[in-house]
Parts: structure tokens; sequence; C-alpha cells
């Protein structure tokens, strides 16, 4: 009885085993009520059991054997989307689903993720497995609705329980963001998704056309830097967004698998150039821009590594990546700390796109809800990042223009101060000249008065009286008047000078030539100093008797002074004059008349002193 019992006890056992594994025969594997669809997507992630075929050689029907379907894995961690990383091998996906209704459901698998190459979807039907191809490198199948990704229309017949299966493989990063959607959630949610994808590439190409017309207007070559720079990355996201594909470029497979990459190389360089020129990192900080440098070169030369050794290149290229965008970060933040102007807008620029980047793997990770911020992160803080950097532009633009008015104005200062300068110093020179002309013209008229003027006395001296002789002498004889000379002679004037001394003397000679010129005060006549003590004067028009009236008053007006002379046997300085006159005509001279004179004068010296002789001249 026991053992009966226990044998049927161990059948059931074992039967209920049997059914176990038949129909949930994978434990931990969730089961998915399509009924309970709502108006959102529903993740699939953790709803997937795993497994990976490195070989990515098995077939649908190997994987569903027995001996592959125990190694799928179970209870995947909730989140957006399953990741492979790089991997050669074959992903397969199994999805239990069950429609317990009495209608047949309509339904969206959406994959969310357009770098896939090859995507098969198995879903058993009454005739077997029906096989859906998709993924970049084939034509889009039939059951494809429109969408940018993957979005397969499938239908869970009324009361089916049943696993279908997904496989992937591609030579990009795996990732398998999949979920699943009532067909009219999913019609319903598309507009917002293309609306945000249309806004980022409108911003991106309005940016890119502007500053590629800034260009051209202003041919700076950072302008150009950043025109491919916004390319490149607007054609890596086209690519990864699938909107490329969608909207431009239809199937191409080969441009589908390098799309992202290569031209985020190109944007990368492009924007290690830009930094360069912006943040003029060569002055500024020499040791990272070697580095910067170096990060160009190693981007230029994955460019065409991607380009023709995409699968084993490619994860160190996303690194690289990675790195370059925490070089442009750092050379920011450290440009910035030596107030660097420009570089305030790449550090904000590039903390905008770390800091969509992080919100978009915290919304992977599942930490961080599902919003617009978190879902199109990427496209919003790309598109900021341009704006920033299309400001940092703007400033350069304007920096540069206040810099050349600034030297404008600089250059028009210092025009007018040198103008002002040059006015000031012919101001100056002008008021000089005037000056030195104003000395000239009294040192000329002085040394005029020099050369006729006797230095002691004040009197016409003997070049000015010889002039004046000869001129007086011509005019004389032109009007026919008589023409009298006075040639005087101060006694004693060597006792006078050795007793007294010669400053006396001077002093004497002074007193002479005043009582001299008191006496012969008509105008025309001359009274000049001859020579030593000796003086003349020149009468016009007049006779030999007049001439000696004048010498007499001379002689008197001497003695009436009454000047000591000590060794004179009068006590008195005294002179003697000879007196000549004559007609001024043929047959004698000027120099005839001063002989005569001087004659004369000789006489009165030795008839005694202090006395006039005249004398005729012939
Ligand atoms: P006489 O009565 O014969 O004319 O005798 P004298 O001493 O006046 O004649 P002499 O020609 O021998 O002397 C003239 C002197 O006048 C000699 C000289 O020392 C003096 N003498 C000439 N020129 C100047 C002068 O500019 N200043 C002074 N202090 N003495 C002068
Ligand atoms: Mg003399
Ligand atoms: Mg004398």
């Amino acid at each position: 009885m026991y053992s009966v019992f226990t044998r049927c006890r161990l059948t059931l056992l074992l039967l209920c085993g049997f059914f176990f594994l038949s129909t949930h025969a994978f434990a931990g594997e969730k089961v998915l009520d399509v009924t309970r669809l709502g108006h959102e997507a529903v993740s699939l992630t953790d709803h997937f059991a795993v497994f990976e075929d490195p070989s990515a050689a098995l077939s649908r029907s190997d994987v569903s054997s027995p001996e592959f379907a125990q190694r799928f894995t179970a209870n995947q961690k909730p989140g957006q989307a399953l990741g492979f990383s790089y991997t050669r091998s074959a992903i397969w996906l199994r999805l239990h689903l069950k429609n317990p209704g009495d209608k047949p459901v309509e339904l969206v698998l959406d994959i969310a993720y357009a770098l896939l190459a090859k995507v098969d979807f198995y879903q058993p039907t009454d005739q077997g497995y029906q096989h859906i191809e998709a993924g970049y490198t084939r034509p889009t199948p039939a059951q494809a609705l429109a969408s940018r990704f993957i979005a397969l229309r499938i239908v869970l017949p009324a009361g089916a329980d049943q696993q279908v299966y997904l496989r992937a493989e591609t030579p990009n990063s795996l990732n398998v963001p999949a979920s699943l959607w009532t067909s009219e959630a999913f019609h319903a949610h598309q507009p917002a998704d293309y609306a945000v994808q249309a806004l980022y590439f409108g911003i991106v190409l309005a940016i890119g056309f502007y500053n590629l017309m800034l260009y051209f207007a202003l041919r700076d070559l950072s302008y150009l830097l950043y025109v491919v720079f916004a390319s490149g990355v607007a054609l890596a996201l086209a690519n990864f967004t699938g909107m490329g594909a969608e909207f431009v470029w239809g199937v191409a497979p080969v441009w589908s698998k390098i799309g992202v990459n290569v031209p985020a190389a190109l944007a990368s360089v492009a924007m290690l150039l830009f930094t360069r020129r912006m943040l003029t990192t060569e002055q500024l900080v020499p040791r990272i821009d070697q580095w910067i440098k170096l990060f160009i070169a190693a981007n230029a030369a994955s460019f065409f590594l991607l380009i023709f050794w995409f699968q084993e290149f490619n994860p160190f290229f996303v690194t690289m990546n990675l790195v370059t965008s925490l070089l442009i970060l750092a050379t920011g933040v450290i440009c910035a700390r030596q107030r660097q102007r420009s570089a305030y807008f790449f550090v904000a620029a590039f903390s905008v796109l770390f800091l969509a980047n992080a919100l978009t793997h915290l919304r992977n990770l599942g930490i961080l809800p599902t919003n617009v911020f978190t879902s199109d992160g990427m496209q919003i803080g790309s598109a900021l990042e341009m704006l920033l950097l299309s400001l940092a532009l703007a400033d350069r633009f304007n920096k540069m223009r206040r810099e050349r008015m600034d030297a404008q104005t600089q250059a028009l200062r210092i025009q007018g101060e040198l103008l002002e300068k040059l006015k000031a110093s012919e101001q100056l020179l002008e008021a000089r000249v005037a000056d030195r002309t104003a000395q000239l013209q009294l040192v000329n008229q002085q040394l005029e008065a020099l050369s006729t003027t006797d230095a002691l006395t004040g009197l016409a001296n003997r070049r000015h009286f010889d002039t004046v002789l000869a001129n007086e002498w011509a005019r004389a004889s032109r009007l026919g008047q008589p023409l009298a000379l006075g040639l005087l002679d101060v006694d004693w004037f060597k006792p006078y000078n050795d007793h007294y001394g010669h400053q006396a003397g001077d002093d004497c000679l002074r007193q002479v030539a005043r009582v001299l010129s008191g006496s012969i005060s008509r105008s025309g006549d001359l009274v000049a100093r001859y020579g030593g003590e000796e003086f003349v004067f020149i009468a016009l028009a007049t006779d030999l008797a007049s001439a000696t009236t004048m010498a007499h008053r001379v002689c008197e007006s001497l003695r009436c002074a009454g000047l000591p002379h000590a060794l004179s046997e009068f006590a008195c300085v005294t002179a003697s004059i000879g007196v000549a006159s004559c007609m001024p005509g043929q047959g004698n001279s000027a120099e005839a008349l001063l002989r005569a004179a001087d004659r004369a004068l000789y006489s009165a010296k030795r008839q005694g002193r202090n006395r006039v002789v005249s004398e005729p001249a012939v």
C-alpha cells in the first residue's frame, strides 16, 4: 500500500514536475499579461530570459530545445535596456506572453535602439514559428511600423500563452531597450517623440548654418571648426537616433554601422582644434596644449581606423572619446581659473553635456524615472552645449569688435594728442622765433649803433665821421655851400692821465665830449671823437669866421666847466682847436680840409694851447 502510494506519489511528483517544466518550465521567469497594458509602454528588460550564444550560430530550434532552454537566465534587473556592450555573440531573449482575454490583442514590440545590425523575432503560431527579420542590415519587414527604431506589430491571439524569442547581433554596442505597447498607446506616443527630435535637429541645423554664414562673412576659422563639430555631432546623433536612416539614407548597412563613431571622431578633432583656438591654450596652458595636440592626432587616426577596422577599434574609441571630453572639460576649468573668458562658456557647455549624459545613464540604471530630461537628455544636452558654444563664439566676436573699437579710439586719441603736441610745439617754435627775431633786431640795432658810436663818449666814432664828411662834402659841393671843420685836442692830456689815472682820464674825455656836443648843437652839424683825446666837428654851410666863433665857444665852455688840471698852466682842462673851412668843389677835397684843420691845430698848440687857430683850406 505504502509502496503503491509512494510510487503513485513519486509518479505524481514527476508528472507535476514535468507539467511544471513544460508550462512553468522556467522558474522566476515573469509572465506578461498583455491585457494589463495601459497607456504607457512596459519595459521588457526584467521580463526577458537571456542566453548568450558566443558562436552566433545557434538557431531558434536549437535554443528552444531542452538542452539550451535551461541555460536562459531570468530575473534581469529592471531598467530601460539590457546592455551587452561590444560582443560578437548573438544574444537570445525569451519572453513569456499571455492573453487571458477572449479577443486577440494587437501589440507593438518596440526596440528603441538604431544600432542593431540583425534582429530576429520568433513567435509560435499554428503553422509553426513566425519569423520576422529586422535590423539595419535588413530591408524593412512588412510587420514594421513607421519608426526611427525597430517597432514590430505582433498579435497575441485570444487565450494565448506563449514564449516568443528575440535574437540580436551587431558590431556596435549591443543594447536592447525593448518595450511593449498596445497599438493605440504606441501611436499616441510617437508625435511627442518626433517633436523632440525635430526640435533638436532644427536647432542644430539653424546654429550650423548661422555659423557657416558667419565663417563666410568673417573668415575666422573658429566658426568653420564649430560648424564641422556641430555637423559631426548632428550626423552621429542622426544615426544614433535612427532619424537619419528613417528620413535620409534608408537601409545603409555600412554607414549605419560606422555612422555614429566616425562622425564623432571628426567632431572630436574639430572640437579639440576649436578649443585650442578659443582658449588660446598654446599661450595659456602649454603643457595641456601638448596633450590636446596628441588627442587631435589620435582622434584623426581613429577616423580612419574606424572606417577600416570598426569592430576591433570601436571599444577603444569609445573610451578615448570619453577621455577627450574630459580633457576638454578639464582644459576649460583650468583656463577658467586663469580668468579666460571663453573658458566659462566651455565649462558650462561641457558640464551640461556631462549632466545630460549622467541623467541618461541614471535613467538606464533605473535610478531616475523616465521623463523628457532623462530619455532625450543627450539631445537636450547636445543642443544646450551647442548653444553655449555658439554664445562663446558670439562673445569672441563681441570681444574682437570691442578690442578693434578700443584700438581705434586709442589710435584716434593718440593722433589727437600728437596733433595737440604738434600745435603746441609749433606755437612754441613760433614764439621762440619771434623772441629770437626781436632779440636779433635789438642786437642788430645795438650793433648798428655800436658801429657808428664811440663806446667811451657816446659821440659818433671816427668811421661815422668819415662817412658823414664824405656825404656832406658831396652835398655841399652840389649845393655850393661852404663846409667847415674843427679839430680839437685836449691840452696836456698825457700829464693829466699820469697825474689823475687813466680812469679819471676817461671821465675827463666824457666831460669834454659833453661840453663839445652841448656847444655844437645846430641840426646837421656833427660832433665825433676823432681818436684818443682828439675830437672833431663838422659845421654845414658854415664859413671860416662862423666856424672859428663856434670853436671859441667850445674853448670857453670847456674853461667854464672848470675841470681841474693840476699840471696845466691854466689849472683846468683846456683844449686847442684848429678850424678850416672851404667851398667844396674842383681843386680841393675833404682830405685837404682835414689837413688844413690839423695844421691849424698844430699851430694852436705851438702858440701856447687853449686857443683857436683857423686856416682856410685851399
Ligand atoms: P698836447 O697838449 O701837446 O696835446 O699834450 P698831450 O699830453 O695832450 O699830448 P699827447 O699826444 O702826448 O698825449 C695824448 C694822451 O692822451 C696820450 C694818451 O695816454 C691819452 N689818451 C689817448 N686816448 C685816451 C683815452 O681814451 N683815455 C685816456 N684816459 N687817455 C687817452
Ligand atoms: Mg693829441
Ligand atoms: Mg693833447
